[in-house]
């Protein structure tokens, strides 16, 4: 900004100097011009009066006597004009004639310098005084003279002509006084006229500041002309040649600068605006420059301060911004993580520093440049263990901004949380397996009192004892209903329960279901209907048992809480998506209905309407919180319309998997064992209980069995003989059922080609995909049955028809056994294979089931977990056999930990127990059926 000023003023200055010289040197010249003109004017003039002066001398000296000047020039008007009087002054000064008109004679003029200088004058020389007061004409006037000389040489007088000084001063008679002024000065310094006249003519030019260059012409030297300027004036000088005289032409200053003070005036008044203009914007420049300072520096203030590291990398790849948090976080040397450092020395340190040694995927990003929008967001971890998390945004130049972020801290409470969230689910996963081992520990009592009641039932009692036994039986069961349900929902809650997938037919279900609930319906005088749509398919694929749990409830409440009247189901289906359909199930009732403020509550666990401790009806008020959760868990919904007093209406929907109607079997045909032959059967079991007890089934049936007690001698039986069927226990200990499958199904056609059947403890989805992988092509579940043998043995249902067999349609297993000793099935499997059978398998059981546990307990305190496993499965299987369903499932629980994170000592204690109280009860049915030592109480 100083600098324009400087310009502005610099040249508005050379402009101005430059104009000022101009208008000097124009002043110089006119004044110079002028001084000349003047000069030659006042020297004409001044040759005119000499001619005159001289013809008056020559005309008097030839006749002095007769000499007057009265009458010369009388007419001459050019004297007149120019006011010049002549005179004739003898040698004694005395003034003998004169020009003017009746002048005063014998005027004496002794005494004037114009006639003392002539007196002794040594040649004839023009004289020209000083302005002085004439004698005669008593007027200012400049005396010129010249001496008179007789012809002797003596001294005749002088010749004088008065002059008025005005008259030599007409010079530049029309220009202004405050323009310019014309002087004509003797040699003597002393000014003989003026124009105009301001006092000067007769003063000393010393005295007249504006003609300092006077005194030069004093002495008649130089060059005659000069040009000076004054203090108010220029001035031109000029000697007046061949006369002791000089002009000064001046020009005031300030005309000669008029127009260049104008020009001035207008400069300065220029300059002064624009400087005006320079400083405003130089102001608003500076303002804006503080501001951006200002900004500048918060930015920069702000950005060393956050807690991120920030870097801008721009198109070539410099970086114009780098925060300190980037030095710090990433450990660089300041000079490398500066602001307008380079973006590659900036990753070469990192890469000679091994900075991505835990990431090849970040390192080949650096490699590649560092820049690529597929990576724009990723956590990497230093030497040091910190954390970062690093975002790149890419700039459409190319360039990019990224962020770094220690999320070390927030890693550690990551890991902390998922350590409590995993020790929380720890925790839920406890809660669940102690209520599912506090419900069985309830029921194993429960079991006794049912067991004892069972057996109690089957002696000789009278009416009122009969009373109490049924009194003791309904009260147990509803028990147990009640623990099953508080099981059921502590497995959906924590979301452990798992649906079965297998194939049913809806309207069977429904109709079964119907069935179980009539006799219960019919005692309060109800009637109970279901309505199922014509067109519902046969055959769907879901969780049967856990639909008719649904049904169960949602029935047993209609009848439970309606008087008269009754209950009805309805069932229809639609198509959902491809291979799919939603089954829709109503059951409306004509009981009591809901207050519609509670309605909503329904479904919540826990809930029941009738909150008071009187209240009519009994319940866990988990039934229906247990259907929300498993209708959910089948894609479905469930909610309910209700009339307080008319009834309600429940309905549920469930998805489930549409099955073809007649599921074709792919696989090489297998020729069917043909049941109307006895068969040739291998059994491959390893526990001797369940080995005894399906030999007695098959042999019962008719059939030849072979017996082998592992999955070795399986395959080789099976290589050797012909087997219509080989039933092949899963789980065998070295060679598995699966294992042996295999390896059967790898021989040579047709032996390999032999019907298998699995027996398996569990139902589940995974271990009869298993089977069906191994190549079986059925499987049996456990505790095998006559009824199941022979179903598979037959082939009923798909298979009757010729069409195959699939694997996943196992013949169920009763859904809820609850007693420690299941004395129903004893009974039903006395009928299948003869009572003095089953007693001789329960001795088998009893003699075989205490070294189990002893080898159980031996391996435990070894650490030898597969042994442990192997013999949990081996007295799961033998306990469920023989009808110990609590031991069973203890042993199995048993085998199962050893499978997944190691069995516990609790588990262990608990199976002992219930080995404990299993023996006595078992010991107990067979001496009460043992024909050969005890008198049959039946
Ligand atoms: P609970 O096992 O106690 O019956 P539910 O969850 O099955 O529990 O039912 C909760 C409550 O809902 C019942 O206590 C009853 O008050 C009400 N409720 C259920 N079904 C019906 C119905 N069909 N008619 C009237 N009230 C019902």
């Amino acid at each position: 900004m100083l600098g324009t000023l400087g310009v502005i003023w610099g040249v508005i200055a050379i402009d101005l100097r430059q104009d000022h010289q101009r208008a000097l040197r124009d002043a110089e010249i006119q004044t110079a011009n002028l001084a000349g003109a003047f000069g030659e004017t006042v020297s004409g003039s001044i040759a005119l009066l000499d001619q005159a002066l001289e013809h008056v001398r020559d005309v008097y000296l030839r006749d002095p006597a007769h000499f007057t000047l009265q009458n010369w020039f009388h007419d001459k008007t050019v004297l007149r004009e120019i006011s010049v009087q002549l005179a004739v002054v003898d040698a004694s000064g005395l003034t003998l004639t004169t020009t003017t008109a009746n002048a005063p004679a014998n005027v004496s003029v002794a005494d004037r310098e114009h006639f003392k200088v002539q007196v002794n004058a040594a040649e004839d020389r023009l004289f020209v005084s000083r302005p002085v007061v004439g004698r005669a004409s008593g007027k200012l006037a400049i005396q010129f003279t010249r001496r008179m000389t007789w012809p002797d040489g003596r001294f005749a007088g002088i010749v004088v002509a008065s002059l008025d000084p005005h008259v030599l001063g007409v010079f530049r008679e029309s220009e202004r006084a405050d323009r310019g002024f014309a002087v004509l000065i003797g040699r003597d310094g002393i000014i003989r006229a003026a124009r105009p006249d301001v006092g000067l003519i007769g003063g000393d030019v010393a005295a007249v500041p504006d003609l300092r260059l006077a005194p030069v012409f004093d002495d008649g030297q130089g060059d005659g002309t000069a040009t000076e300027a004054g203090p108010n004036a220029i001035v031109s000088y000029r000697d007046v040649p061949g006369y002791p005289l000089f002009v000064a032409v001046g020009v005031s200053r300030r005309a000669a600068f008029a127009s260049y003070d104008q020009a001035r005036r207008d400069s300065l008044l220029a300059g002064l605006c624009l400087s005006l203009i320079v400083l405003l914007v130089g102001f608003m420049t500076l303002r804006q420059w503080l501001r951006l300072t200002r900004f500048h520096r918060a930015l920069t203030v702000t950005l060393n301060n956050i807690s991120q590291g920030i870097m801008m990398v721009d198109a070539r790849r410099r970086m114009p911004v780098v925060n300190r948090r980037v030095a710090e976080l990433l450990g660089l040397p300041p000079e490398i993580a500066r602001s307008g450092g380079g973006f590659d020395d900036f990753l070469r340190w990192q890469q000679e520093h091994d900075e991505f040694r835990h990431d090849p995927r970040v390192a080949a990003m650096i490699a590649a440049g560092g820049i690529d929008p597929a990576l724009a967001h990723y956590e990497r971890t230093r030497a040091d263990g910190t954390v970062l998390e690093v975002h790149t945004s890419v700039l459409p130049d190319g360039g990019a901004v990224r962020t770094f972020t220690d999320v070390t801290e927030r890693k550690r409470i990551e890991r902390e949380m998922a350590q409590a969230r995993d020790a929380a689910e720890a925790g839920i996963r406890a809660r669940t397996e102690f209520l599912a081992v506090m419900g069985h520990e309830i029921r194993t009592p429960i079991n006794g009192i049912v067991g004892a009641a069972g057996l109690l039932a089957e002696m000789r009692l009278n009416a009122e004892q009969q009373d109490y036994v049924r009194v003791i039986r309904d009260s147990s069961e509803h028990l147990s209903s009640l623990i099953q349900n508080v099981l059921d929902f502590s497995l959906l809650d924590a979301g452990r329960l798992e649906l079965d997938d297998v194939a049913f037919d809806p309207a069977a279900l429904i109709g079964g279901t119907i069935a179980m609930l009539l006799d219960q319906a019919r005692a309060k005088g109800l009637i109970l209907v279901a309505e199922t749509a014509p067109d519902l398919p046969a055959r769907i694929s879901g969780d049967p048992a856990r639909l008719r749990q649904i049904l169960v409830n949602l029935i047993g409440n209609g009848i439970k809480f309606t008087e008269t009247g009754g209950v009805t189901v309805t069932a229809r289906m639609h198509a959902a998506e491809p291979g799919t359909a939603m089954l829709e199930v109503s059951v409306g009732d004509t009981g009591i209905g809901i207050d519609p403020d509670n309605a909503g509550r329904l479904f919540s666990a826990f809930t029941q309407v009738d909150g008071s401790k009187s209240r009519r009806f009994d319940g866990s008020g988990l039934g229906l919180a247990i259907c929300r959760h498993l209708v959910t868990l089948m894609g479905g919904t469930i909610e309910v319309e209700s009339t307080p007093g008319r009834g309600s209406v429940f309905g549920f929907s469930a998805r489930l998997k549409l099955l073809p109607a007649e599921p074709a079997r792919a696989a090489t045909p297998v020729p069917a064992p043909s049941t109307s032959r006895p068969l040739r059967v291998l059994l491959a079991e390893d526990n001797p209980t369940n080995r005894h007890v399906a030999t007695r089934m098959l042999t019962r049936m008719g059939h030849r069995v072979d017996q082998v007690e592992d999955g070795a001698r399986a395959v080789v039986a099976a290589s050797i003989a012909d087997y219509d069927v080989i039933l092949m226990d899963v789980m065998m200990p070295d060679v598995d059922g699966l294992a042996a499958t295999r390896m059967i199904r790898a021989g040579t056609p047709p032996r390999s080609r032999a019907w298998i059947v699995g027996l398996t403890a569990n139902s589940q989805a995974s271990d009869r995909e298993a089977c069906e992988a191994a190549g079986m092509d059925d499987f049996v579940t456990k505790p095998v049955t006559m009824e199941r043998l022979r179903a598979v043995l037959e082939h009923n249902g798909p298979r009757a028809a010729g069409t195959g067999h699939p694997v996943g349609h196992p013949v169920e297993a009763p859904a809820d056994v609850t007693e420690v000793l299941d004395t129903g099935f004893l009974a039903s499997l006395a009928g299948d294979i003869g009572g003095e059978g089953v007693v001789e398998m329960l001795r088998i059981f009893l003699e075989d089931a205490p070294s189990h546990m002893m080898a159980i307990r031996h391996a435990m305190t070894s650490g030898a977990i597969q042994t442990v496993r192997r013999e949990a499965h081996a007295l799961a299987g033998a306990a469920s056999t023989v009808g110990l369903t609590r031991l069973g499932r203890l042993a199995a629980a048993l085998q199962k930990a050893s499978e997944g994170t190691g069995p516990a000592a609790e588990v262990v204690e608990m199976l002992a127990e219930a080995l404990r109280e299993s023996l006595p009860l078992a010991a107990a049915w067979a001496d009460a059926h043992d024909v050969t030592t005890a008198p049959s109480n039946a």
